[in-house]
């Protein structure tokens, strides 16, 4: 208790993710938008002070997407060519109906990992710091760093059609070592806070392959040096092995999807402590949805060839004792749905409190903020999500289906 105290959550168990156990019937004590103190209800209640009563809940902090890509309409499957046939104030404004819906979702951070209208993640930050709008604390990428046709490129077109292509949707297209320190350099100066770096080939863009590198390692490592000039970490999409190899030796923060893993790739993350954020939910979306609406017949083989052996991966990776963060690559699937992959981690080898931290503290240590995020500890946010079916006996289930969000200290509310 502190006279700083002006509200108090109470919450009927307490998800404490640093000690990785659940606290009977604690008081959290909230100052503006900070929690000051955790102490059980039977300490004391302060006097006068606002109550919200969550003592028929579960209350967790308020969860974390490492890999959020929340500007833009939803992922059509169609590549992404189509790009240019629609604008950065179209793709930002159904940004702000994807951050009402990551929020509801539960997720009241997000990392947000690129987007190809550079630089609209930053003014959705923006927004939403600025309380125009409403959603996630927000560290954005800015845009791909990648090679001309590369996974973060727009591709698909017809030869000879590049002429036409506004620059901010190829801001990050690089061909060396100086033009990625360039890059880097731009990006930050627009506002970003981490780098995203494409490896290898991706799944949903037209041309390429995932498991082929598409960077060297000192091309990586020139990104890891320019970024932690600005204190800044690379998160680095990778698919195939040597990319993640390639990845982990040039330093970066994350390997983003990792879905063709060798057991030394994994060795090698286990090592170095390099984070592996892994989406091991959206391959049956783009399963499902993706043979109902006919996406490209390359699109689905490259899905089928990476769900599996993603998830056989990550299994494995976790025995390895590979650090591992949760994302999702939301805006494949709908923001709403973020919290889909939870039950999933459980499924794949994670009990339910590694879950539960992935999507906390241990995101939040990814990010660089666990100094603000990521646990119901004194000096962070007051950010919380709560839940009355207990989430550990439901194998994360429970979290799909949330009672309430608070942000900051303060219940969002979404009438
Ligand atoms: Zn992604």
């Amino acid at each position: 208790m502190t006279s700083a105290t002006t509200h108090v959550v109470l919450a009927g168990k307490l998800v404490d993710v640093d000690g990785g156990r659940v606290l009977p019937a604690q008081a959290i004590h909230i100052s503006d938008d900070r929690i000051v103190a955790v102490a059980p209800i039977s300490h004391g209640v302060p006097e006068g002070v606002p109550t919200v009563d969550l003592t028929e809940h579960v209350v967790l902090p308020g969860m974390i997407d490492c890999h959020a890509h929340v500007i833009g309409q939803l992922e059509s499957g169609h590549g992404y060519a189509g790009m240019v046939m629609t604008t950065a104030a179209r793709e930002a404004l159904a940004g702000v109906a994807n951050a009402r819906d990551t929020i509801a979702a539960g997720f009241t951070t997000v990392r947000d990992v690129g987007t190809f209208h550079a630089l609209t993640d930053i003014a959705l930050r923006d927004a939403i710091n600025g309380g125009w709008v409403l959603g996630p604390r927000m560290q954005c990428a800015g845009a791909f760093i990648t090679v001309p046709g590369g996974g973060g490129d727009v591709s698909g077109f017809a030869i000879n059609v590049d002429q036409g292509i506004p620059r901010e949707l190829r801001y990050g297209v690089v061909r060396n070592v100086d033009e990625v320190r360039d890059a880097v350099r731009r990006i930050i100066q627009g506002g970003a806070e981490l780098i995203k770096v494409i490896g290898t080939g991706a799944v949903l863009t037209e041309g390429t392959t995932p498991g082929a590198c598409e960077f060297t390692e000192a091309e990586i490592r020139a990104a890891v040096e320019e970024a932690a000039l600005y204190g800044m970490f690379v998160a680095t999409h990778a698919h195939g092995a040597e990319g993640i190899k390639r990845a982990v030796r040039a330093g970066v923060r994350s390997v983003e999807h990792g879905s063709l893993m060798d057991d030394e790739s994994i060795a090698m993350m286990a090592d170095s402590g390099t984070y592996l954020v892994a989406d091991i939910y959206n391959g049956d979306y783009i399963n499902e949805i993706g043979t109902r609406d006919g996406w490209s017949a390359d699109i689905m083989r490259k899905n089928r060839e990476t769900t599996d052996a993603q998830r056989e991966g990550f299994t494995k990776a976790i025995a390895a004792g590979v650090r591992i963060a949760y994302g999702t690559d939301s805006g494949v699937y709908p923001h709403r749905d973020a919290a889909n992959q939870l039950p999933y981690m459980v499924r794949y080898g994670m009990t339910p409190m590694q879950g539960i931290q992935a999507a906390t503290i241990v995101a939040a240590e990814c990010m660089g903020w666990d100094d603000r995020v990521g646990s119901i500890t004194p000096g962070k946010f007051a950010d919380f999500v709560a839940v009355k079916a207990d989430p550990i006996a439901s194998n994360l289930e429970s979290l799909r289906h949330l009672d309430v969000v608070i942000k900051g200290g303060k219940p969002v509310s979404f009438d």
